[in-house]
């Protein structure tokens, strides 16, 4: 029977809390299968078991899945034997035919838990190692440098062989540091901060702002397609919609146009205060990069700031956009960030925006017209959608 173990990265290192973390880690890691009535999960030593109950569970489907849950930092594949030495080398070939029919030097790496198994780790990776070039005869040992490093491990249930363990997706599960909500446009740097807040333990929730007739219905689509594109990395996302044509209209008939862009924002913070209080969100998180477009300025994201009543988190302040699109690429969902429709934060957008704006001077203009009875009715309207 083929088993995958996954290896803790961080959590490992958790002391006190080390169970509350493993057991999020396990109802995470079930959540992400396609077929989880099909396994059994269990954890011992820093290591997930994930086993498949019958020969009809997709082991390689389960694998694909658990290489996307946060707090796994490597995943492996193994065959389970008993613990006998010619079985082992009777299984060994064909079980490692894919991984070593196009590698050209490999090594045998040997655990031996069960002291009374009778070959020591030296003679295991002997044995092995021989059946091996028996069967491939192309391969060559190589104990310093092998492109494949194959792994039996005998413990006190039973042997594990395993080729080709790969990395996991590192960080700590989602939902072990708590909830945020996430400014999500259809760009390519909110989906890729809302993958790196995920990673250090953060569930997410989306929102996102349209201005219909002026974006279009597909907008939506693009952001619904790009939430259910991050689930595989988040797990369950709630994206609220809000309309917020209105208040945009609203701002440019009645706001000084070199202030439009930041006022904008701040309405969009103050709406998202209030989706935080009425949920479980205590963070921000938006996919701002110092110094990329003009509302990024840091008088600007000052006067941003200013409207948030939760910390704001800025995953993607350290990269260039080179970076980010690689990072989205890697993720997924690049495709559909690329796609072209319009932002409702680049409508009406003035010809000279103020691109170090004063809060005194903001905060002026914003007192000049009362935008609250707007943002109640844009909130009232907020639509659901669950992945
Ligand atoms: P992105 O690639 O994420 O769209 P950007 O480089 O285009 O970012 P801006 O358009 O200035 O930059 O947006 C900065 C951030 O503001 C976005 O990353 C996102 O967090 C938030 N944001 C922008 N537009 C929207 C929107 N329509 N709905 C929700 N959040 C938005
Ligand atoms: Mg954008």
């Amino acid at each position: 029977m083929e088993i995958i173990l996954a290896k803790y990265g961080e959590i490992a290192l958790k002391g006190l809390n080390k169970r509350k973390f493993e057991d999020k880690l396990v109802q995470n890691t079930r959540a992400a299968l396609p077929t989880p009535e099909r396994f059994v999960l269990n954890y011992n030593q820093s290591t997930l078991y994930v086993r498949p109950k019958d020969e009809e569970a997709d082991v390689a489907a389960a694998y694909a899945a658990i290489k996307r849950v946060f707090g796994i930092s490597a995943v492996q594949r193994c065959l389970l034997l008993p613990k006998d030495m010619q079985v082992i080398c009777d299984f060994a070939p064909d079980y490692l035919r894919d991984c070593l029919i196009n590698a050209r030097t490999f090594k045998v790496e040997a655990r031996r838990a069960d002291k009374r198994f009778p070959l020591n780790s030296p003679q295991i990776q002997t044995e092995l190692g021989d059946t091996l070039v028996t069967a491939f005869p192309h391969l060559k040992a190589d104990m310093t440098h092998p492109e494949v490093t194959i792994r039996a491990e005998i413990r006190e249930s039973a042997a594990y062989l395993s080729a080709a363990r790969e990395k996991g997706a590192g960080g700590i599960p989602v939902g072990s540091s708590g909830q945020a909500l996430l400014l999500l446009s259809g760009g390519f740097d909110s989906p890729v901060a809302a993958y790196l807040s995920a990673k250090r333990g953060l569930t997410i929730e989306a929102l996102h702002f349209q201005s219909p007739p002026y974006t279009s219905e597909r907008a939506l689509e693009k952001v619904k397609s790009l939430c259910a594109a991050l689930t595989p990395y988040c797990g369950h996302i709630t994206l609220h919609a809000v309309l917020l044509t209105k208040l945009q209209e609203t701002l440019r008939d009645n706001a000084p146009s070199e202030l439009f862009t930041v006022l904008l924002r701040r309405q969009m913070l103050f709406i998202a205060n209030d989706v935080c209080k009425a949920g479980k969100s205590r963070a921000l998180v938006t996919g701002e990069c110092v110094g990329q477009v003009a509302s990024q300025t840091l008088g600007a994201i000052q006067c941003t700031d200013d409207a948030a009543a939760y910390p704001v988190f800025r995953p993607v302040i350290g990269f260039d956009k080179i970076e980010i699109t690689n990072l989205a690429r890697q993720i997924g969902t690049f495709g559909i960030s690329e796609l072209p429709y319009e932002d409702c934060c680049t409508i009406f957008t003035p010809k000279h925006p103020k691109t170090n704006p004063h809060l005194d001077e903001v905060l002026a203009a914003e007192q000049r017209f009362d935008y609250a009875p707007l943002r109640k009715e844009a909130y009232d309207g907020i639509q659901r959608f669950d992945f």
